[in-house]
């Protein structure tokens, strides 16, 4: 057993024994229904060694760690003319607020908040129907995880769009400036779903890998992006990925991440590791409480922070 092994036997170990595990989002109903005990966390090292634990391969619905990827996608559609639509300043709001959209007219602060991320869509959407920009979505998360297997929850998808009122109230203020260019319908049907692929800690710490490899994926051989693009995105995750609790995440684990309402969170660490790690109960800020201690004791005993020791 090696090292790694070892940390995440421990982690896991340890994570199955925490009695305060934070609560289960619930304003997506179908994500009501997810075992609150659940509890999984797959890391791949430099040197493409797997290390997993407790439910590593249970797919879950990977919500807004979706962003990471969709703005991947927008970035190589539209390269830099992506921030006229969107910025790139921390929030220090909730996910889904709304008032800095009217301080900003209609420009999100950057693609990880909900607004931010329906504007990245909106721009994958273009020129395309709402299924066709879908399938790609779905097909770029398959090339990058290597498994033709992940899907979309279609549950989760119609129960957000049945109860996603604040996103749309988002959508409907960025239009109102001309700042959507596709019918609102179709851009949050496409995000909607993007939300709801499910996916496995596995198979999200591969689709990760190429964040973590300056914008290649060793086990696959896929270049992805350049490796500064990768770096950016890197720095993007660092400073907004957990919307208000994103200082806090810094601080505490050290590492790009982004997290997701279903539990999960992708997070990177450059040159060394990329790491999943999912648990469905959520802390005030709706990050993954097991989740973020799980990354903290990961990364201090790896010595993984990018800040040091
Ligand atoms: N689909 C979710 C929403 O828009 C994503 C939020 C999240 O994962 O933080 O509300």
């Amino acid at each position: 057993m090696s090292k790694l092994d070892d940390v995440v036997k421990e982690v896991a170990d340890e994570m199955r024994r925490m009695p305060e595990r934070g609560e289960v989002a619930t304003y997506i109903p179908e994500l009501a229904r997810v075992d609150p005990k659940a509890f999984g966390i797959a890391v791949i090292d430099a040197e493409g060694n797997v290390a997993v634990g407790g439910d590593a391969d249970t797919p879950f619905s990977i919500q807004s760690i979706s962003k990471v990827f969709t703005l991947t996608l927008a970035l190589g559609k539209v390269g830099d003319r992506l921030w006229k639509r969107v910025g790139r300043e921390p929030s220090g709001s909730p996910f889904n607020s709304i008032v800095q959209l009217e301080n900003e007219k209609g420009i999100p602060r950057n693609p990880f908040i909900n607004a931010g991320a329906i504007a990245v869509t909106d721009l994958i959407l273009s020129g395309h129907l709402p299924r066709e920009a879908l399938g790609e979505i779905l097909r770029f998360m398959q090339f990058l995880a290597d498994d033709s297997t992940i899907t979309i929850d279609q549950q989760v998808a119609a129960s957000e769009q049945r109860t996603g009122f604040r996103n749309a109230a988002l959508a409907n203020y960025m239009k109102s400036f001309g700042h959507l260019d596709n019918p609102v319908d179709f851009t949050l049907g496409v995000y909607f779903h993007h939300c709801a692929i499910a996916m496995s800690c596995r198979q999200l710490a591969m689709a990760g890998r190429f964040l973590a490899q300056f914008g290649s994926n060793p086990s696959t051989g896929h270049a992805v992006v350049q490796p500064e693009r990768a770096r950016r995105i890197n720095a993007l995750m660092l400073t907004c990925g957990h919307y208000d609790g994103s200082g806090e995440f810094a601080y505490r684990v050290g590492l790009p991440g982004k997290s997701g309402v279903g539990g999960g969170i992708l997070a990177v660490a450059p040159g060394k590791a990329s790491i999943a790690v999912w648990s469905p109960g959520l802390d005030t800020t709706g990050n993954s409480r097991l989740g973020q201690i799980a990354l903290e004791h990961l990364t201090h005993r790896m010595g993984w922070s990018i800040f040091g020791a």
